[in-house]
Formats: C-alpha cells, sequence, structure tokens
C-alpha cells in the first residue's frame, strides 16, 4: 500500500515536474530579421526563466505553414511584420485572441485587431515603420518627390527603383493608395512608376538606397529602419552612400505618409499560452519598445515611450504626420493590388 502510494506519488512528482519543464518553453515564428532583436529575447529568458525557441521564415512562409501544421502547430507566438498579414492571419483564424489589460492599456486601439467576440485580441502592433522616398541630393528637391503620386511623373523615367512590387511592404502601400485614390487611378500610377524604372525589382530596400547613392537610380522607396540603420552605420561606406541622398515623409499635405505594423499575436493551437502572453506583453513594455526604437529605428506602438534615436529624429525633423488607415481595408486590397500588379507588368 505505501509502495504504491509512493509510485502514485513519484508519477505525480514526474508529472508536475515535466508540466513545470513544459511551461518553461515559448515556440515563437519570427518574420522579424533584425539581429538586433537578438538582446530583446535573451533579456526575456534572462528575466523569465523560459527558454525561448524561434523559428525564422517570411511572413507568407509562416502563414503558409500555420496552415499545414493546423492543431499540430507547435507555434506558441508569431511575429509579422506587415498589418495586412497579421490582418489576414486573423481572418483566417490563424491566432488566438486573448485578453490582457497591460496590452490593451499599452498598445492604442488603431494598431491592434478589433476585439473579438470573446472580447479578446488577436494581434497587437509592436512597432510601426514608414515608408519613404530617397532622392538623389544633386539631382533633385524635396518638393520633386514629396508625393507617391510624383513617383510615376514621366521626369523620373528610368530613374525609378522599387523592390517587387508583390513584397509585403509594397502591398501594403499600393493597398493604401488603392484606398486614397480608388483602383483606376491606382493602377494608372502603378503602371507609371513601371514605366519609370531603371530596372527590374531586385533586392531588398537597402539596395534601393545603394542604387540611388551610385546613380543607378534617382529616385527610390525605402522603410525607414534600413535607412536609419545606415544613417547610424560606423561603416565610412554606409556614410557615403547617406551623404549622397535626401529623404521624404511623401504626402505630407494630403493623407499622410504610409506607415505599416510589426506585431505580434498567440498561435491558434498555442501549448504554452501564458508564456506567449507574458512574452507579448514584454514586447510592450518600456524597456522593449526602447529597444525596438533603438536597435532597430522603429518607432514604438506603445503609448508614452520616450525614446531618443538620432537618426529617426534627423530624418523627420521630430515628428510626422503619418496616414490613418484600418489595416482590414489595407488588408482587403491586397488580392486586387496583386492583379494590378499582374496586369501591368510590375514583378
Ligand atoms: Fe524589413
Amino acid at each position: 500500500m505505501t509502495f504504491t502510494k509512493s509510485i502514485v506519488g513519484i508519477a505525480c512528482l514526474l508529472s508536475t515536474l515535466s508540466t513545470l519543464a513544459q511551461d518553461k518553453i515559448l515556440n515563437i515564428y519570427s518574420a522579424r530579421h533584425y539581429p538586433t532583436d537578438e538582446v530583446m529575447y535573451s533579456d526575456f529568458s534572462k528575466a523569465t526563466g523560459i527558454k525561448i525557441n524561434r523559428v525564422d521564415a517570411d511572413d507568407a512562409g509562416i502563414l503558409a505553414r500555420l496552415r499545414a501544421e493546423g492543431a499540430a502547430s507547435p507555434a506558441d507566438v508569431i511575429l509579422l511584420v506587415d498589418a495586412a498579414r497579421l490582418w489576414r492571419a486573423e481572418v483566417d483564424g490563424l491566432f488566438l485572441p486573448i485578453k490582457s489589460a497591460k496590452l490593451e492599456e499599452a498598445i492604442p486601439t488603431i494598431l491592434r485587431a478589433k476585439a473579438s467576440d470573446n472580447g479578446g485580441t488577436a494581434w497587437f502592433g509592436l512597432s510601426t515603420r514608414a515608408r519613404v522616398i530617397v532622392y538623389d541630393k544633386v539631382t533633385y528637391n524635396k518638393t520633386d518627390v514629396d508625393s507617391y503620386e510624383k513617383l510615376a511623373e514621366s521626369k523620373f523615367k528610368g530613374k525609378l527603383c522599387i523592390r517587387s512590387g508583390s513584397h509585403p511592404y509594397n502591398l501594403s502601400l499600393f493597398g493604401a493608395m488603392t484606398e486614397h485614390l480608388g483602383s483606376q487611378k491606382t493602377e494608372i500610377w502603378l503602371k507609371g512608376l513601371v514605366d519609370n524604372m531603371a530596372r527590374s525589382p531586385k533586392g531588398g530596400d537597402t539596395d534601393q538606397i545603394k542604387g540611388v547613392a551610385s546613380g543607378e537610380c534617382g529616385v527610390a522607396v525605402t522603410n525607414t529602419y534600413y535607412l536609419a540603420r545606415m544613417m547610424r552605420s560606423s561603416n565610412p561606406a554606409d556614410k557615403a552612400v547617406t551623404d549622397k541622398i535626401g529623404v521624404v515623409f511623401p504626402n505630407q499635405s494630403s493623407w499622410g505618409t504610409h506607415v505599416n505594423v510589426a506585431g505580434g499575436a498567440v498561435a491558434r493551437y498555442a501549448k504554452n499560452t501564458e508564456n506567449a502572453v507574458k512574452f507579448l506583453e514584454y514586447l510592450a513594455s518600456p524597456s522593449a519598445q526602447n529597444h525596438f526604437a533603438n536597435g532597430n529605428n522603429e518607432w514604438p506602438a506603445a503609448k508614452g515611450v520616450g525614446f531618443d534615436n538620432p537618426a529617426l529624429k534627423a530624418m523627420t525633423g521630430g515628428s510626422f504626420k503619418s496616414e490613418l488607415l484600418p489595416t482590414s481595408a489595407v488588408g482587403m486590397n491586397q488580392i486586387k493590388v496583386q492583379q494590378m500588379l499582374d496586369r501591368v507588368g510590375f514583378k
């Protein structure tokens, strides 16, 4: 009897220990491709004892993987770098809406999913980035490119560099343009961009910036953090590049510069839900938010987080007018935009 009891006791203890061991794990699928984030992951693990396993892929790859894995998915937290993909994953039921007073207090409603039926929130924005125009300072002035529309003007024939139209950053920008201009004018504008291209789209945003500096391109489109990274680099080659270019936050006198959101969510079939919520709360905390700003040159999503990033300050002169559009509107335009891109031959 005593023996049986102790066996049961040991079994219980082992089961508790294994639960505890499970409790100290967090599986992240991340589209954040920034080495400077490593500090945040290790800070979180140090503070909580929770070990992070991370799978890195792009937004589309992560969504495809979640769909394929279904209920068997080991993913607890999903980090994506595009508002339209966050919206898509939410609509497709890939996220588990959560309730967190900390996150609800920190993140403004415009930067998170709308409350779901159970009152939970499917995803929270954690940082933002603006999609800006850079130009060759010798040839052009700020007023030449102070709107996205101007990129299609014939004076830029053979001068425009931009990454693939199907990249999420561009799909979201073009989805936003569709909201502002309507489909017909947006398609004409996109055709204008294709007509103005200096080369077939290739590389990432940094390659477009370098293209302007090398003289291959006269104007280009980039997310702000790529530019800020170069501005703050100690590499003389990067300094030589940024010395040659000007930056414009477009559409300040109309609807504002396009801003995209990077954010996080708990996966629909998360096994370590508590850890997942804890991690998202950590990412919305002042120290992590400051890291988004100073480590990766993004704007913090959380309210009232002070930060001091000289490159972002130099770029904006302090502040800028950003576009205000519901994520759902931009998200819903994506398929339409892809069809337009195919029609105008925007690779
Ligand atoms: Fe990026």
